[in-house]
């Protein structure tokens, strides 16, 4: 056996993943990380009839150009971001705009500040890029927001990145618009970047998002088609950027993808053209099931912010046997330290299920888990 490069070597497979495998098939699944609904309609079309029509050669590294021009567009209407086609790149989903950032700037040497707990990839990220993680704890008290005032405490002169996630994956927290706006204050006086993950943008209940590229130029955003559109396993995403960054970028996009899937893009140009009914749609029935899983957890004494997007909750749950003991009785979740050694004590549910399946997953968790 050839040894693997000392960066793999150390880094350990998702357990989630794991976990995923080896369960119950009968089991009510709240572990999920993605949308229960089906691409709309007008989006599958559009792939389709790009095939048909042969639509199916490289596009430019960046990205085809009608889609880029859409996403110009996107971010000056619903983000206050100035950019143009240039500084786009269209991506193989956010999860390779993720992958980008930390190549082109993390390397050994640099502190890079991650939200405590935050979604499993940042960690691995900036590992595979030699990094130094400095996690800076979302608090239950302040509703898992993450604080700029906590952040400002962990700056040093090795900060080189922050990682910012509103909504959050895995605690739906959303972020307010003073703290954003304060860390994107220190990115410029302190010299470091944001990378901000604004995957769940659109899945928020009452509540605006902000992105903090229009208070500061030393931020990269990432975006993507997967939670929005339903489109996860279509992979397909994009970043901004000003031109030094994505000019680094783009070398490690052109030298590992060559450009994101043709077929996809046609389909994410349909998504952001064509009509936003079954977005609006799909974010009412996620608030139907928040409001619903929400209100069943604090009942049964688990207690639960009413998080304010995203698809997941946090309960505090101190049972360590929790995870288990409900996957036993039939209701698969997460546990919450998967996430960070903050979401110790908690778990992370997924309500993309049903309405259906969620009531009956809380119900055997009262019945068998609770009261058992
Ligand atoms: N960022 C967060 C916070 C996520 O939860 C996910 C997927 O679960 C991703 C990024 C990856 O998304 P994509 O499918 O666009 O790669």
């Amino acid at each position: 056996m050839i040894n693997p490069a000392s960066r793999t070597k150390s880094i350990e497979l998702s357990q989630i993943r794991k976990m995923f495998e080896v369960a119950n098939p009968n089991a009510i699944n709240l572990g999920i990380g993605e949308p229960d609904f089906n691409v709309p309609e007008n989006i599958k079309n559009a792939m389709k009839n790009s095939i048909d029509e042969n639509d199916t050669h490289y596009t430019s590294n960046k990205g085809l150009i009608e889609l880029r021009e859409e996403i110009v567009k996107k971010f000056k209407n619903e983000n206050g971001i100035k950019t143009n086609t240039e500084n786009i790149i269209v991506t193989v989903g956010a999860s390779e705009a993720l992958f980008m950032c930390a190549q082109a700037f993390i390397e050994k040497g640099d502190d890079v500040i991650l939200p405590n707990p935050s979604f499993l990839s940042y960690e691995a990220c900036v590992n595979i890029a030699g990094g130094t993680i400095v996690p800076v704890d979302c608090k239950m008290e302040n509703e898992f927001k993450l604080k700029a005032d906590d952040v400002a405490e962990k700056i040093t002169k090795n900060t080189k990145a922050i990682i910012l996630n509103s909504p959050s994956n895995p605690t739906g927290a959303v972020m307010e618009k003073e703290d954003i706006k304060a860390i994107a204050d220190l990115s410029m006086d302190n010299n470091f970047l944001i990378i901000s993950d604004e995957i769940y943008e659109k899945i928020i209940y009452d509540k605006k998002h902000y992105s903090p590229a229009k208070y500061s130029d030393n931020v990269i955003t990432l975006n993507g088609f997967s939670k929005t559109y339903a489109m996860t396993g279509l992979r397909i995403g994009y970043l901004t950027a000003n031109e030094f960054y994505t000019e680094e970028l783009l070398k490690i996009h052109q030298y590992n993808i060559a450009c994101a899937n043709t077929t996809s893009q046609r389909g994410a140009y349909e998504a952001l053209t064509g009509p936003q009914d079954e977005v609006e749609k799909m974010v009412n029935e996620f608030k139907n099931r928040r409001n619903l899983i929400v209100s069943r957890l604090n009942e049964m004494g688990y207690e639960t912010v009413n998080a304010e997007g995203a698809f997941y909750v946090f309960p505090k749950i101190d049972d360590e046997n929790f995870v288990s003991k409900a996957a036993e009785a039939g209701v698969i979740t997460v546990p919450g330290v998967a996430f960070g050694s903050n979401g110790k004590g908690h778990v992370r549910m997924s309500y993309a299920n049903s309405y259906e399946n969620i009531e009956k997953a809380m119900d055997i968790l009262e019945e068998r888990v609770v009261n058992g």
